[in-house]
């Protein structure tokens, strides 16, 4: 089968109009629905997904422009093309099908050259759109990730936390953080080298995924540290969770020039409502200052805030 041209939706209540775009379009490899009316349009436009609707103005119930603004009112069938096609050559209705949201015109009869032209121009256009659209959606997650470990960057973990603690202070929710730095990490860099803490870095990323429930969120807040957001989580599961990402980091074994090597975290946390905090900078700081405990602790070691 050759390649389509894309996918298109003939709606018209004429069986003669809808025979003849559909015989015009298939020669030109197109992949065409029709529909008969309005209503039948609508749901044929979810179903179908064409690249493109022609639509038909005149029809009984339900006329064109009624049917281009309940497409457009609907996220699932809003991003496709409307090209209205009528027989009314009146400029107040061309007016009124592009004000409904329409992206194109054409009048009956219709040349066929035009046609055609018409609608693989709003094809192109709906395929350079959703192209736009992915790399968007791709771009949005980008600016959120840390390109070493994947997981969220300073930033959006910072506006991820705030988020999360209002609305759990706003339930009346528990909501824990805990904040996990890599011991002695230095001396990696300086025996192995940056590479290889690299691979670390990229490892614990991965063990921490593996880790984490659904609802939980990593980011990488530092060079070689870690926080985590649990929310809906208290104090003995916070500890629990925080004991876990200490004991597997420990059991992670790593193999440098043929030298095994495994690292230790140390890992500090702070939970809401236990501690006091007003603001998720407080709460991170706590969780912070239990990270620093724990180093002085001698590492390797779990402390959550009083
Ligand atoms: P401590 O137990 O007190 O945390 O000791 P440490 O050596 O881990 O702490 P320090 O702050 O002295 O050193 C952190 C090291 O982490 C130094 C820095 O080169 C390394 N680091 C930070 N970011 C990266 C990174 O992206 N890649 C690599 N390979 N190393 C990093
Ligand atoms: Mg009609
Ligand atoms: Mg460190």
């Amino acid at each position: 089968m050759t390649d389509s041209s894309g996918r298109v939706l003939v709606v018209d209540d004429n069986e003669l109009i809808r025979r003849l775009a559909t015989a015009l379009l298939a020669k030109k490899n197109y992949e065409i629905a029709t529909a008969t009316n309005g209503m039948s349009a609508l749901s044929r436009a979810a179903g179908f997904d064409p690249d493109v609707i022609l639509l038909d103005v005149m029809m009984p119930e339900m006329d064109g422009f009624e049917c281009c603004r309940r497409l457009k009112a609907h996220a699932a069938t809003r991003d496709i093309p409307v090209v209205m096609v009528s027989s009314n050559t009146d400029a107040i209705d061309k007016i009124k099908g592009l004000e409904t949201g329409a992206a194109d015109y054409i009048v009956k009869p219709f040349d066929y050259g035009e046609l055609l032209a018409r609608v693989a121009t709003q094809v192109k256009m709906k395929r350079l759109l959703d192209e736009l659209e992915k790399k968007n959606e791709l771009l949005q997650e980008m600016v959120k990730k840390d390109s070493l470990t994947n997981l969220y960057n300073h930033r959006y973990f910072h506006e991820r936390l705030s988020d999360e603690f209002s609305l759990c202070r706003g339930r009346q929710e528990a909501l824990s953080c805990l904040v996990c730095d890599i011991d002695h990490f230095k001396n990696i860099n300086d025996t192995f080298g940056h590479q290889a803490g690299d691979t670390i870095l990229q490892s614990l990323a991965s063990v921490f995924r593996e880790l984490l429930r659904r609802d939980d969120v990593a980011g990488r807040y530092g060079g070689e540290e870690f926080a985590f957001i649990l929310p809906r989580t208290g104090t003995d599961e916070a500890a629990v969770q925080a004991e876990q990402i200490r004991c597997q980091v420990e059991k992670t074994h790593f193999n440098f020039s043929g030298t095994a090597v495994n690292v230790t975290v140390s890992v500090g946390g702070a939970c809401y409502p236990a501690v006091h905090a007003q603001t998720s900078s407080e709460l991170i700081r706590l969780a912070d200052n239990a990270l620093y405990a724990a180093k002085q602790r001698g590492r390797n070691t779990v402390v959550i805030a009083p």
